[in-house]
């Protein structure tokens, strides 16, 4: 009863994926992260040599399609959900800087963004669903009762992803992050499918000087209201 989808977009690295599972858990609602399933098609491209020389094998791509399994399954031990394809935890690899870089290319393509719509939206049709993404609020969820873009600088993003990857024990450049991200933007941006755009009801969310916590005071504050009315 009263339950509600919310949508979340926006720019690369500025923390959709942090704001929206605390978001999930304090709601005890579902959360999925829409980017990771084009990560994971991306994985797989470059894994089986639909990559060369930097340029996408279209066609090749198209026909392996069906061939690729994207799911979920909850970590036991952290009690986080991590990405899996075709049945293999790629979770960590997925945000490796080789994805990274390609991931903006693979989500231009029509059909792969066809087969990722229609799993989202599965995935939202009992709602009670976070979802985090750059198409949310305008293709996969038009009717989200919530919806929210969120951005910070690009050398704030930077820094935190770089911070990220070290942590994991990965070997970054700043310079390297930063210019993937302001990349990334400008690709999802200017694309001509589903481009990352602010909804008409969206309301929009710095977060360059924000905690986390006062993030998500500012966004509970928002959702509960909503879902307050929605059960009258
Ligand atoms: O959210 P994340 O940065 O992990 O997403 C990786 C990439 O996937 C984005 O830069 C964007 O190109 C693409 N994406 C998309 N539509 C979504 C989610 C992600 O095009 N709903």
């Amino acid at each position: 009863m009263g339950k509600i989808i919310i949508a979340i977009d926006g720019h690369s690295s500025c923390g959709k994926s942090t704001m929206a599972k605390m978001l999930a858990k304090e709601l005890g609602y579902l959360y999925l992260d829409s980017g990771a399933m084009y990560r994971a098609v991306t994985l797989y491209a470059l894994r089986n040599n639909l990559i060369d020389k930097g340029k996408l094998i279209y066609d090749k791509l198209i026909e392996q399609l069906p061939k690729i399994k994207i799911g979920f399954n909850k970590n036991l031990k952290t009690g986080k959900s991590e990405t899996y394809l075709n049945e293999e935890n790629v979770e960590d690899e997925i945000r490796q800087l080789p994805v990274s870089n390609f991931v903006s290319s693979i989500a231009t393509v029509a059909e792969v963004r066809k087969r990722m719509v229609k799993q989202q939206q599965l995935f939202g049709k009992d709602k009670g669903i976070v979802m985090d993404g750059r198409d949310i609020s305008t293709i996969v969820f038009p009717d989200a009762e919530l919806k929210i873009f969120m951005t910070a600088l690009p050398e704030i993003r930077a820094q935190r992803r770089f911070d990220e990857l070290k942590k994991k024990g990965s070997s970054v450049n700043f310079e390297e992050i930063l210019k993937n991200v302001k990349d990334r933007d400008k690709q999802d941006t200017n694309r001509k499918i589903s481009p990352l755009k602010i909804a008409p009801e969206a309301i929009i969310l710095d977060n360059s000087y924000l905690t986390r916590q006062e993030q998500l005071t500012w966004v509970l504050e928002k959702a509960n209201k909503i879902i307050k009315e929605n059960e009258c």
